[in-house]
């Protein structure tokens, strides 16, 4: 008989069923809102999860937890030597969540046909700069060419559509909005731009210097004709526009997509929960707690244990980031050590 469900609920009514996995801490760039140049104290090899531990959290949060979409993450998860081998445990498991990964697609020129033939199923690439000297400047590595090349290779293998995320960031890249929109176009990739968030490891993220949506849009509809997206948003934290005259390939409109994480945050609506590499749960980007799960596995917990530490986790989620509040405080942990 399978085991039944009990769903990942909070206090405030919202149920987690989307799973971001973090891989690892490590990363191969330097993205000046997330990482410092010189890199992080990185995680200890015992530290980290095992592949067999995260498959077996990843079993337990589809079997037990009601999670229905795993996405795979970190530091950039393509560093990860067993990420094919993770992502086709995911894909064996009944009922069978929706995969995906975010990366910076560094190495996906190789690793793109056997992730989708693992049964990945969506990649989300991460692309700030079409101008290889601002890539330098923006990531502190000369890896554009690599990049494009991995996106290239993630098309190429039918991970498609495509999707691009951009961090806009004001007075740095904000001019290439609409650019970098032209180029997905027209190779029917999707783009989403996001706000930056209080997550960079140096904590000099301040509100008065965030590039908002509203800049971003504004730049954009000086060169397109965005039209509002009759599709259901529903808890999807991207408010899409149509871009008019434009289709994709298979003939569906083109759309572009804007996340305002800090400007209008979706936290009412959040349906996720988060695993470290190091195997503690976080309940949200911005949590100041986390559970840790990998003491109980390595302790000998049964799934029953595991998923109940789980689920008291996500019961006491905050109801918002609180980046407004003036008492508001950074995560100790930047955005590449929880997994973005
Ligand atoms: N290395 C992979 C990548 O860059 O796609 C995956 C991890 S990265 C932390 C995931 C996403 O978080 C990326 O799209 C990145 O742009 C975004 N990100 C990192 N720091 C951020 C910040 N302070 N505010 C907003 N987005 C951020
Ligand atoms: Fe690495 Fe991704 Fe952070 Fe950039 S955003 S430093 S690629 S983890």
């Amino acid at each position: 008989m399978p085991t039944p469900v009990l769903p990942l609920a909070d206090r405030y009514g919202r149920v987690a069923t989307d799973l971001r996995v973090s891989l690892t801490d490590r990363c191969n760039l330097r993205c000046t809102y997330c990482m410092p140049p010189e890199g992080l104290p990185w995680l200890h090899g015992p530290d980290l999860l095992t592949d067999g531990e995260v498959n077996r959290l990843v079993r337990l949060a589809v079997e037990r937890l009601g999670v229905t979409e795993v996405r795979f993450t970190g530091g950039e998860p393509l560093l990860r030597p067993g990420l094919v081998g993770i992502v086709a445990a995911a894909a064996r498991l009944t009922p069978r969540p929706s995969l995906s990964l975010t990366t910076n697609a560094i190495g996906l020129e190789r690793l793109a046909g056997p992730l989708a033939e693992a049964g990945l199923d969506r990649i989300n690439i991460s692309l700030d700069t079409l101008d290889p000297e601002r890539f330098v400047a923006l990531s502190h590595r000369r890896r554009l060419d690599d990049t494009l090349a991995g996106i290239a290779a993630a098309d190429a293998a039918g991970l498609t559509p495509v999707k691009l995320n951009t961090v806009l960031i004001r007075g740095i890249n904000d001019d290439e909005a609409a650019p970098l929109l032209g180029w997905a176009l027209q190779r029917g990739y999707e783009l989403r731009f996001i706000e930056q968030m209080p997550l960079d490891a140096g904590h000099t993220w301040r509100r008065d210097n965030m590039g908002t949506v509203a800049e971003t849009l504004a730049r954009l509809r000086a060169a397109y004709d965005l039209l509002p997206d009759p599709a259901e948003r529903g808890g999807a934290p991207a408010e899409t526009w149509l871009v008019a005259g434009y289709t994709l390939a298979d003939g569906r409109p083109a759309k572009v997509g804007v996340i305002a994480s800090v400007s209008q945050p979706f936290c009412a609506a959040c349906d996720r929960t988060r695993l470290t590499a190091d195997g503690a749960v976080r309940s949200c980007l911005f949590s100041r707690e986390e559970t840790d799960l990998r003491a109980l596995l390595r302790g000998g917990a049964s799934d029953d244990m595991l998923a109940e530490r789980w689920r008291a986790a996500m019961f006491g989620k905050l109801p918002g980031h609180g980046i407004d509040n003036p008492e508001f405080l950074q995560p100790s942990r930047p955005m590449s050590a929880i997994g973005g």
